[in-house]
């Protein structure tokens, strides 16, 4: 007997609560979110059962910037299966030197040399043992908040405790004692000793904190003065999601070794990339076989990769990512001004963008009424007063357009429930506990409730 949509979709979470992740699925249905991923094209992504259509504006945290099952890549690799496969890591291959000679065309001046990995923590894992190898130095600087992946040197890295601190020991000489932005705490830290300094020059995860121009040319001097290895992470603020192809590019900062993934998989497979200088080169030439990778830069994911590259660049999608953030931005302050007290800050680099809420009860609630009105978009991991905001950059005026009326929409339902929060949070208990995980599903129930009466957009 065939199943019917509502048999799959119910089979599919309750499988996946069952064996991968019990906790994500109780969170996404408390914030209404109960989707079970089916049809996924451009911006949007379907729900297998209710056929619910939403604006994908978490992205797998930046991964689909050419868009979902983008048709040019899709069929790309569709191509290449017929003549491809893994490739075996040790030989040189025709996809693998053509993606990597795009990537250095790509990269700032003087990044010349390639090594191919999986994932974003092994691009930031092998950037770290670049910088120690080359410099026969042990300590590495990364900042308050930052985020840079779940593997060993990676994770040894982050500066959220939260992460760490099931794992200690890690890897010793880290710290992540001075925050974004501050040179004199770099200027204190930074010693004889110290091999690296890692950053995003967005933070995502942390909830969208920008690097300033100055902060970014104190780091290049302190670097260059002290023969510190200088390490930019763009795992999500590469391949055009800020208004250039990389970050650093608003700056005109070169590192001396840049991280990539995310996007570079073309939305369809995965695939990471480190590139770095001359100075590092010379620790891989010396060592080739210290820091390498079985399934980094199979031959299918270079294939993806070189067409994702080819795709941005000919349809100038980092541009197109500047004109709609600022589009969208704009948009944004106005709602903000209309809404007044619900987000206190708004932070932007191109279409990456955090709303941050006045209270910590906003994030889930806006999850919730942004989903009600077609929008899948997630408050951050690290504080869920931030909403991250990151389409696909391919978005058109079109669908720009229905994301600003869910949210407009949305605020007006949180700024009705915002009073339910505010009363609750007025009993002696209840205000203490506000904030809680199954205080806010209680609420986000009520605002449901209220949901109901309230009509949604139309898309
Ligand atoms: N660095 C940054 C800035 C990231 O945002 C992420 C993933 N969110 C990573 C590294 C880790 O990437 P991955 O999950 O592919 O290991």
């Amino acid at each position: 007997m065939t199943k019917t949509a509502k048999q799959i979709k119910q089979e599919g979470i309750s499988d996946f609560k069952k064996h991968i992740n019990l906790t994500q699925t109780i969170f996404l249905k408390s914030v209404g979110l109960e989707v079970l991923e089916g049809k996924r094209l451009g911006v949007h992504l379907w729900d297998v059962d209710t056929q619910e259509r939403y604006i994908d504006c978490f992205c797998s945290a930046g991964s689909f910037n050419v868009g979902r099952r983008n048709t040019e890549i899709v069929n790309a690799l569709d191509a290449a299966i017929d003549s491809w496969g893994m490739g075996d890591g040790m030989f040189p291959s025709g996809p693998k030197a053509a993606l990597a000679e795009k990537l250095v065309e790509i990269a700032p001046e003087g990044l010349n040399n390639v090594m191919l990995c999986s994932g974003g923590g092994e691009a930031n894992d092998s950037a770290l043992k670049m910088a120690r190898g080359v410099t026969g130095r042990k300590e590495v600087i990364s900042f308050v908040k930052a985020y840079h992946g779940h593997t060993g040197f990676s994770l040894s890295a982050i500066g959220k405790p939260i992460y760490r601190d099931s794992f200690e020991p890690l890897i010793p000489g880290f710290t992540h004692e001075p925050p974004m932005n501050d040179l004199e705490a770099v200027k204190r830290i930074a010693g004889a000793d110290t091999a690296a300094i890692i950053l995003e020059l967005v933070q995502g995860e942390a909830g969208i904190f920008v690097a300033e121009q100055k902060f970014l040319e104190g780091l290049r001097k302190i670097c260059d003065e002290r023969g510190i290895m200088l390490i930019f992470d763009e795992v999500q603020t590469g391949f055009g999601r800020t208004g250039k192809m990389f970050c650093c590019e608003h700056y005109g900062v070169t590192p001396d070794i840049m991280t990539t993934a995310k996007s570079l998989s073309g939305s369809v497979y995965p695939i990471s990339a480190v590139i770095f200088n001359d100075r590092a080169r010379k620790f891989m030439e010396a060592n080739p076989d210290m820091i390498v990778s079985t399934f980094g830069g199979g031959d299918l994911a270079c294939v993806v990769g070189l067409k994702a590259i080819e795709y941005l660049k000919k349809n100038n999608i980092p541009q197109h990512a500047a004109e709609m953030g600022d589009y969208i931005g704009g948009a944004i302050l106005k709602l903000v001004e209309k809404h007044k007290g619900l987000v206190k800050e708004v932070r932007r680099k191109g279409l990456m963008i955090g709303l941050e809420y006045t209270h910590d009860m906003m994030g889930p609630l806006m999850s919730f009424f942004l989903g009600t009105n077609g929008v899948m978009a997630i408050f951050s991991a690290n504080n869920p007063k931030v909403m991250r905001l990151m389409p696909p950059i391919v978005i058109n005026k079109e669908e720009a357009d229905r994301l600003i009326a869910a949210l407009d929409n949305s605020m007006t339902s949180v700024k009705k429930s915002a009073k339910i929060i505010e009363a609750a949070s007025k009993i002696p208990l209840v205000g203490n506990a506000i904030g809680v995980q199954e205080l806010q599903v209680f609420l986000i129930l009520i605002a449901k409730t209220i949901g109901k009466v309230i009509p949604k957009s139309g898309h």
